[in-house]
This record gives structure tokens, C-alpha cells and sequence, in this order.
């Protein structure tokens, strides 16, 4: 770690533990908490969410190369969720054998017919990257995906740099505490759900937090209501199944749940088929989605961010044709594209499939899933490509170049976890937030940055599935 912690600190077992010690406790007065999973539902027993001990170099050159292609990723998104027929196109293979994304989909041909009842548009979304190494090459910044819907952590990671600072100066680091940087995601996201609201033009409306019934993440989210409640806003969290006890759309189609106005409904469930308990949950959703409310995301918003369609924007002209003069950003945008690749049935998929199955290791396999612990990798990457290659099965799936990021090593520190060094790989998110209202784009910013770490053993997983944990950037 060159840039970074001393390797004698890193070694050193008397003083990691006793700094161990001294930032999870630095953890819980500033506020990076998690309840247990014993009690989802309960604050009164609560833990540190898992962070690293130490902050993870990143160039600050790549960082703000992120930074600066968010507002672009932004406005891409929200183009995308404004053309149906680039969704349908793009989507076509996939629905006929993927039942979710056809579900969804029908949702939003569904809303398209009745014509589109609010011209509010909201969007918070956090594009995720690695720092690939090619060998003897340069660093490049890679686009790992972009999250359209439910992306976490804008709360707990702007607490990150005091958490780290404090673990810095306790260690006598003080030069590297200079290289962490503010950031601040729960303000920048608030404020584009405050604008939503604002637009919307009801004060007695609230805010609706649609979320899960387990919610050991509630304080993440608890960060950006508290942001909205500064600003008199109302904020409710209710479930797919309360809203369907009592919610329902009035004859101006103006949602109302518990007798309550909702001018803004924020999902941070319903991403996963089994957030979906009931075909109730289903009539749920679209009725949120028909009604009034400004939803974040919206049904066409949440195709834009499906991994199909992130394959076909890397194809020739596809990014092209959302900035048709504007080839400095779409530059911007396709340089942080990995290689992605079609297995849609046909010539160019039959190339993709031969290639995976020629060098697995070089290839992530996805299919159209959320939250972590769903790609495939290696070897089964061969089986389950040799199962259904000939199949349009396969359509279900994309392929993607396997991203190289240079290994750090860092101590995890995680809840009942031994404190050991681990060899690391870091993913670096960048919160993008907007609100277009009919033709005007009245906000597009880029809000805050992630920094995600995992040990290296794990191919796959983030925060939520346990595999990652929260880290701060040391920009050099
Ligand atoms: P999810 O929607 O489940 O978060 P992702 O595409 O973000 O799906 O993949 C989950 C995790 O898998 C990432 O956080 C990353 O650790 C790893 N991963 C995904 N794509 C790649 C890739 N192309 N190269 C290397 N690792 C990857
Ligand atoms: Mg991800």
C-alpha cells in the first residue's frame, strides 16, 4: 500500500487491535449503525455497520473522473426512461424468457397506454465502478453497473470521513488523513426528493419510503429522512402490504395512504422478485406507478437501470444516439464502459458464448438480478452456458469483461468477525441525483461517492449480502 498505511502499521497486532477497538466505538458516535439480524425490526440493540479500518487509496485522477461523468450518467437514464421504443427493443429478448424483467416491463406498457399521469420526474441513482489493472497498462475507471432503484448507503457513507479521520489521527497518520475527502450523499439526495416534493405543490403531502418488512438497514435510509424533516417535510415508511390495505388513487388520481397525500414515493424495496409476495404486491406497484405521485424510480427509470440494457448501451451508436451532438460526452460516458457482450440468440451471441467458454476466467456471466450474490463466474460459467447455449435461455443472461482492480490489503471489521489482515478489492459508487419536470431539467447533480470493500475470496456480493463493507477513499 505505496500510497497508503505504513505496512509496519498493518503488521503491527497490538496496535491494530487496540485500534480496532477505538473505531468501532468512533463508528457508533458518529453514526454508522446497523441493527442485528436478530432483531431487523428493533433499535434498541444495535451494532457498527461493517467498515474497514483503514480508507483505501484510490487515484484522484479516477475519482474525479467518476464524479464528473454523474451528471451525464444522470441525464443518460433519464433519456433512456423517455423512449419506450429503445426500451422495448432492448428489452425484447430478455422478457421472453426472463418472467421479473417481463413483469416489469408490462407494468410500464401498462402506464405508457394509460399515458404517463405526472411530468415530475425523480431520479437517485449511484453508478458503480472498479479500477481495472491491465497488465503493464494504466488504471482505467470501469463501470461495474448503475443502480436506477434502491441504491443504499448515501446515509452511512456520509459519516465515513469523520470515522476514518479519527482512526487516522489515532495511528499518527496524519498525512494520509489529509487525502479524505468530505462527502456527504444524504443532503444531495434529499434535496432532490425535497424538490420533487416542492414541484408536486401539496404542503400537507409526504414523503413515502416504500420499504421491506426486514429493515436492518433503516438507519441508512433514516439519514435522508432526517434531511427532509429539516426541511418540514413528512416522512412515512410503509410496505408493499400497507399501501395495499390502505392505500388507494383518488379521481385525480392522487395517491393516498393512511388518508395521507404521497407526493413522492421512494422505493428502497422491490428490486428482488421476492420483495413480491402476493400478486397483491404486484397490483401494488402498479398502482403507485399509475397514480399521481412522483415515483423514484419510475417503472420506465427502473428498465433504464437493468443490465441488459447497460449491455446494449456498449454496443456501436447506442450511447450515440441519446447525445446526438454532443460526442465529448458520450466519450465521457464509453470510456468507462468494460467490455459487455450479447448472448442474444444469433451469430454475435454464438461468438460471446465460445469465448466465455473458451476463458471463463476472463468473463463475468449476469443475469437480470439485484443485490448482490447472483453472477456467475469460472468454471460455472461453462456449465451453465453449456446447459443452455442452444437455448434462448441463454437471452436471460449478458456477458461482461471481469474487471482486475489492484489488491489492497485492510482489515475488515465486521460484527463477531476475527480481526485478520485480508487482501482487498474496492468498488467505488458515485450518487447521481435529478428531477426533470416536463421538459426542464431543474436539478442534475452529482451528490457524494461509496467506497465498497471485500475481501478478494469473494467474486461477488455488496454491503446488504454481508460480503462487503463500508470504506473511505485516500485520493492521491
Ligand atoms: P448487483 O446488482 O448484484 O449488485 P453487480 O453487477 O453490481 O450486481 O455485481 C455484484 C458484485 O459482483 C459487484 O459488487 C462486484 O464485486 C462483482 N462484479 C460484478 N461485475 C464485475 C466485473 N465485471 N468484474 C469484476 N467483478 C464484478
Ligand atoms: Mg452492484
Amino acid at each position: 500500500m505505496a500510497q497508503g498505511i505504513p505496512s509496519e502499521l498493518l503488521m503491527n497486532n497490538t496496535l491494530i487491535s487496540d485500534l480496532a477497538e477505538v473505531a468501532k466505538d468512533a463508528a457508533l458516535l458518529h453514526g454508522v449503525l446497523l441493527r442485528i439480524k436478530e432483531s431487523p425490526n428493533s433499535s434498541e440493540v444495535v451494532t457498527y455497520a461493517p467498515f474497514t479500518l483503514f480508507p483505501t487509496p484510490v487515484p484522484k485522477a479516477l475519482f474525479l473522473q467518476a464524479m464528473a461523468v454523474q451528471t451525464h450518467y444522470n441525464t443518460l437514464m433519464d433519456k433512456i426512461s423517455q423512449d419506450p421504443d429503445f426500451l422495448q427493443e432492448a428489452l425484447a429478448s430478455t422478457i421472453s424468457v426472463d418472467e421479473f424483467t417481463a413483469r416489469l416491463y408490462r407494468i410500464h406498457q401498462q402506464v405508457l397506454k394509460k399515458g404517463r399521469s405526472q411530468s415530475i420526474v425523480l431520479g437517485l441513482n449511484r453508478s458503480d465502478y472498479m479500477l481495472d489493472q491491465k497488465e503493464d497498462g494504466p488504471t482505467s475507471l470501469k463501470q461495474i453497473e448503475i443502480n436506477t432503484f434502491a441504491a443504499s448507503f448515501g446515509g452511512l457513507s456520509s459519516r465515513m470521513p469523520d470515522v476514518h479521520r479519527h482512526i487516522l489521527k489515532v495511528a499518527g497518520q496524519l498525512k494520509a488523513r489529509q487525502c479524505i475527502t468530505d462527502n456527504d450523499p444524504a443532503v444531495g439526495l434529499a434535496k432532490a426528493v425535497a424538490k420533487a416534493w416542492e414541484l408536486y405543490g401539496s404542503k400537507r403531502a409526504v414523503v413515502m419510503f416504500l420499504v421491506e418488512e426486514k429493515q436492518r438497514n433503516i438507519l441508512d435510509q433514516r439519514y435522508i429522512e432526517n434531511e427532509l424533516w429539516k426541511r418540514n417535510i413528512v416522512t412515512i415508511r410503509k410496505s408493499f402490504e400497507d399501501v395495499s390495505k390502505s392505500g388507494e388513487l383518488d379521481d385525480n388520481k392522487r395517491l393516498f395512504v393512511d388518508c395521507q397525500e404521497v407526493a413522492v414515493v421512494y422505493f428502497r424495496n422491490g428490486y428482488m422478485p421476492q420483495n413480491y409476495k402476493s400478486e397483491q404486491d404486484w397490483e401494488t406497484r402498479l398502482m403507485m406507478e399509475f397514480s399521481m405521485a412522483v415515483k423514484c424510480p419510475d417503472i420506465s427509470t427502473h428498465l433504464a437501470g437493468t443490465k441488459k440494457v447497460q449491455q446494449v448501451l456498449a454496443q456501436p451508436g447506442v450511447v450515440e444516439r441519446f447525445f446526438p451532438n454532443q460526442p465529448q460526452v458520450v466519450e465521457q460516458i464509453r470510456a468507462t464502459f468494460a467490455g459487455l457482450y450479447t448472448l442474444d440468440m444469433g451469430a454475435e451471441g454464438d461468438k460471446s458464448v465460445a469465448m466465455a467458454l473458451a476463458t471463463p476466467d476472463r468473463f463475468v456471466l449476469k443475469p437480470q438480478r439485484e443485490g448482490g450474490g447472483n453472477n456467475i463466474y469460472g468454471q460455472e460459467i461453462c456449465e451453465v452456458l453449456n446447459k443452455v447455449k442452444n437455448s434462448a435461455e441463454r437471452t436471460a443472461y449478458i456477458l461482461m469483461d471481469k474487471i482486475q482492480p489492484v489488491p489492497t490489503q485492510n482489515y475488515l471489521l465486521r460484527r463477531e468477525m476475527p480481526l485478520k489482515v485480508s487482501t482487498c478489492l474496492s468498488e467505488l459508487g458515485c450518487f447521481g441525483a435529478y428531477v426533470r419536470q416536463g421538459k426542464d431539467m431543474v436539478m442534475n447533480d452529482c451528490v457524494g461517492h461509496l467506497l465498497r470493500t471485500k475481501n478478494s475470496e469473494h467474486l461477488d456480493g455488496g454491503v446488504a449480502a454481508g460480503v462487503a463493507v463500508l470504506d473511505s477513499p485516500l485520493l492521491f
